[in-house]
């Protein structure tokens, strides 16, 4: 009787999953299999390694205890654990990655004459699949989003479990328990896994979904659907959000249109490998950025919260919290650090990627290249964010401030985005002027235009 592997990577979920279709199509039996690659565990930080571990607790007991789990480098033991189960196949979702896609051809070189089988990807469309009428890739987001309509993507795949015997032999060399959670100080993570997805998605479409468009900007409002830390892991498949946002209501279409973003972001990293590290517009390579002591002093106060502009050191103390940021507020701190303060993207991207449970490389990079005015379209470099009409736009009533810096509890409404009549509680001065660090980004920028 022939035996496959499931190879769960971002697929940590059990329903809408092709790979046990493929797995099905092949045997009747099958190991259920997740390395612990250290090499992404290192890049990963505490809050993402240990909602991982939940997730693969919850996965575990969703498969009766039947997850075979070990940690070491995948193209060395996927490989043996295929030789000692007898594997005639390897099923995974793609993986359009830099690192993945060289880790998959290592993994596939090993395994050999035992076939690794992709099928399907994270993506509601894969990485390279949507392009241009001359076949080359789209850089720019709307016409990405018309054509990626246009291509459509497949409903959600009906799959059960218990179509497979899952064999899971104690003798696996290597086989480990999931790990426990790491030390997270105060920071609380949503639940992990595929059922806590599905029932916060249902929560949102029947409670949020209808003022989605008008109030998703609000960062004092819950009002997203906080599924960003959820498709990071597979534990959903967005082809199921988007079998429930069809209609052709504004909140709908504008939650498929985010949805799209994550697509081209993917799909830009795709095909420019170099853009997870390196300036997508090549001519940002030229500009100047502070550095020194007094650089670093500011990089400290803005990852810490404490820049005396309130709706940065909201967002910025969120972070530390939940390992999560409202979009917005994303990018009025990121806005911050690259014009305000004048530092390179990537060191505030390194910062996210460290804290983000929905940390994610290519939505990542590229938000911050997105704000930065280095990368995809969208903002160009001379749009600065103002702290602090910004603040008081999407914050109006100053709750949000006031629920992340508590120093500031006691002013009332928004006039927390001024504090015109004092800063208590040692809550600090604005480390620079605004006004005149938003000339000095300008400046910059025009220098690099005329060299
Ligand atoms: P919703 O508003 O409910 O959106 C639904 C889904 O659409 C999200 O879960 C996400 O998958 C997708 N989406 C929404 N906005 C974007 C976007 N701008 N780019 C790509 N996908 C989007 N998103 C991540 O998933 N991981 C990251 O590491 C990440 N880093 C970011 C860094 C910066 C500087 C910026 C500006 C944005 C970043 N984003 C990232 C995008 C966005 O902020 C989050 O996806 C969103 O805040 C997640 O909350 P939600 O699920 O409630 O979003």
């Amino acid at each position: 009787m022939e035996t496959s592997i499931v190879w769960f990577r971002r697929d940590l979920r059990l329903t809408d999953l092709p790979t046990l279709l493929s797995a099905a199509d092949m045997s009747a039996r099958a190991v259920a299999l997740f390395v612990l690659d250290d090499r992404l565990l290192r890049s990963a930080g505490a809050v993402r390694r240990t909602f991982l571990y939940r997730c693969l607790r919850e996965l575990d007991d969703a498969l009766k205890g039947s997850l075979v789990v070990v940690e070491g480098d995948p193209a060395d033991l996927v490989p043996k654990v295929a030789s000692a189960v007898g594997a005639n196949s390897v099923h995974v979702s793609a993986d359009f990655g830099p690192y993945g896609a060289r880790r998959d051809a290592a993994v596939r070189k090993g395994l050999g004459d035992v076939d690794l089988v992709e099928t399907g990807s994270p993506y509601a469309v894969a990485p390279g699949r949507v392009r241009k009428d001359d076949g080359t890739p789209y850089k720019v987001f709307t016409p990405f989003r018309r054509a990626w309509y246009d291509h459509g993507w497949r409903a959600p795949a009906k799959t059960d479990a218990s179509t497979l015997k899952w064999l899971a032999p104690d003798d696996i060399e290597g086989r480990i328990q999931v790990p426990d959670d790491e030390d997270l100080g105060t920071t609380e993570l949503p639940a992990a896994g595929e059922a806590a997805a599905l029932e916060q998605w249902q929560s949102f479409v029947a409670n949020d979904l209808t003022r989605y468009d008008g109030e998703r900007n609000r960062a004092d409002l819950d009002s997203t659907s906080r599924m960003s830390v959820y498709l990071k892991y597979g534990c959903v498949h967005p082809r199921t959000l988007l079998a429930d946002v069809r209609g052709e209501d504004a909140s709908s279409a504008t939650l498929r249109s985010e949805l799209a973003w994550r697509d081209f972001y993917a799909d830009v990293l795709h095909h420019n490998p170099r853009s997870a590290r390196h300036n997508l517009d090549k001519k940002f390579d030229r500009i100047d950025y502070n550095t020194g002591a007094a650089a670093d002093e500011a990089f400290e106060a803005w990852r810490e919260g404490r820049t005396g502009f309130p709706i940065v050191d909201a967002g910025m103390r969120q972070l530390r919290a939940q390992g999560w940021m409202h979009n917005r507020v994303r990018m009025i701190t990121a806005s911050f650090l690259t014009k305000d303060l004048h530092l390179p993207w990537w060191r505030g991207a390194q910062h996210f990627m460290d804290l983000l449970v929905d940390g994610d490389l290519a939505s990542n990079q590229h938000g911050w290249q997105w704000t930065a005015g280095t990368g995809t379209d969208a903002a160009p470099y001379f749009r600065v964010f103002n702290p602090t009409t910004q603040g008081e736009k999407f914050d109006p009533d100053g709750e949000y401030v006031r629920r992340w810096i508590p120093e500031l509890r006691e002013v009332d409404g928004k006039a927390v985005h001024t504090l015109k009549a004092g800063r208590p509680n040692g809550y600090p001065e604005p480390i620079v002027d605004h006004k005149e660090e938003r000339l000095e980004a300008l400046a910059r920028y025009e220098q690099i235009k005329a060299r």
